[in-house]
């Protein structure tokens, strides 16, 4: 191991506000709040959620409602929206093929990683996604293919998904992503406008007879813009 790899590897260890001790910690909080899939809170217990954010936040990187920031704009997801979506795509078995819009740090991105076999991940902001590209080889996951593009569109080629699951609120649900959703595959992301209390959570099921959609949480989110940078 050369000295960088030493300094990464004692910084997913963690230890005091970063310890496997703290992780436990959320998700016993998470459990209190109502999440029940144990192999959703076994992967949370399991990614090192601190080794996402800088260095000055990780002790607060466990906090259940925090969406901590992640440069540019952008905020990390807080512990208990990533619980209660990964929930949701999970509802019915865990997806075999997931494509996220807007990866961020790339902390959902690992969650998805570690449940389900192939993960296609968009994200707009190229700064943001060669640093989530980095963390997540340096924490060893191999199953992420990653692209730099307007989420909008979906990821065609990686498509048809069993699951859909987007990070961004977007002001109405992108038909080209309800194309890319296999027959029996679920979408669940927010829609609304930005920083309004208005914002939902939709689950969008599609089956042979078509689509069913249902709203199932106010939410917030950081908007989904249009365009790459
Ligand atoms: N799951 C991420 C959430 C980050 S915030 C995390 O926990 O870190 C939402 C992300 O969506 C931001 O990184 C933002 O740049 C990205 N985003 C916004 N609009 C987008 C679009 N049209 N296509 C792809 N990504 C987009």
């Amino acid at each position: 191991m050369n000295s960088t790899t030493e300094k990464f590897a004692a910084k997913f260890q963690g230890s005091g506000m970063t310890s496997d001790r703290t992780r436990a910690r959320m998700i016993d909080a998470l459990r209190a709040k109502g999440v029940k899939n144990e192999q959703v809170l076994k992967v949370m217990a399991d990614v090192p959620r601190h080794a996402f954010v800088e260095e000055a936040l990780e002790a607060r990187a466990y906090e259940l409602d925090k969406a901590l920031p992640i440069g540019l704009g952008q905020t990390i997801s807080t512990p208990e929206i990533v619980a209660i979506m990964t929930e949701l795509i999970c509802e019915h078995g865990v997806p075999k093929k997931v494509l996220e819009i807007g990866t961020g740090c790339g902390y959902q991105t690992a969650i998805l990683a570690k449940l389900a076999k192939e993960v296609y991940t968009v994200e707009r902001i190229a700064p943001l996604m060669d640093k989530a590209r980095r963390t997540l080889r340096d924490l060893r996951y191999f199953n992420i293919i990653f692209k730099h593009a307007d989420g909008h569109f979906g990821y065609a080629d990686g498509g048809p998904y069993d699951a859909i699951l987007m990070t961004a609120a977007a002001t109405h649900v992108p038909p080209e992503l309800k194309l890319q959703l296999a027959v029996g595959g679920r979408m669940v992301l927010p829609v609304g406008l930005a920083g309004q209390e208005s914002q939902k959570l939709y689950v969008i099921d599609r089956s042979e007879e078509g689509f069913v959609e249902k709203i199932v949480h106010d939410v917030r989110f950081v908007p989904l813009v249009s365009g790459t940078v």
